[in-house]
C-alpha cells in the first residue's frame, strides 16, 4: 500500500470513529432531554438523595441546564463510551 493510501485509510477510519461518537452524543442528548433526572446547575452532577455535590441546592432537568453544563455531562458520557469501545 502506498503511503498516501495508508494515510487516506487512517483518515477515513478517524472520520468514521468521529461520526460514531457524534451519533452517540446525539443519542445521549436525546436520552437526557427525555429523562426526568435532575442535575446540579453548577457542576452537572446528578441529583441524588444523599449526595450533596457543591453545597448548593439548585437542580434542573437536563433541558433546563446551561449549554456549558449540558456539554460537560455529554463529554463525560463520551469519555466513558470511548473507554468502553477501545
Ligand atoms: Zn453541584
Amino acid at each position: 500500500m502506498s503511503q498516501e493510501a495508508f494515510y487516506y485509510q487512517v483518515q477515513m477510519q478517524e472520520e468514521y470513529e468521529m461520526s460514531k461518537i457524534k451519533e452517540f452524543a446525539q443519542e445521549m442528548r436525546e436520552e437526557f432531554l427525555a429523562s426526568e433526572q435532575e442535575y446540579c446547575v453548577y457542576c452537572g452532577d446528578e441529583k441524588s438523595e444523599k449526595y450533596d455535590c457543591c453545597g448548593e441546592n439548585h437542580y434542573a432537568s437536563f433541558a433546563d441546564l446551561g449549554e456549558d453544563v449540558q456539554t460537560a455531562i455529554l463529554d463525560e458520557e463520551i469519555k466513558q463510551y470511548e473507554k468502553a469501545t477501545k
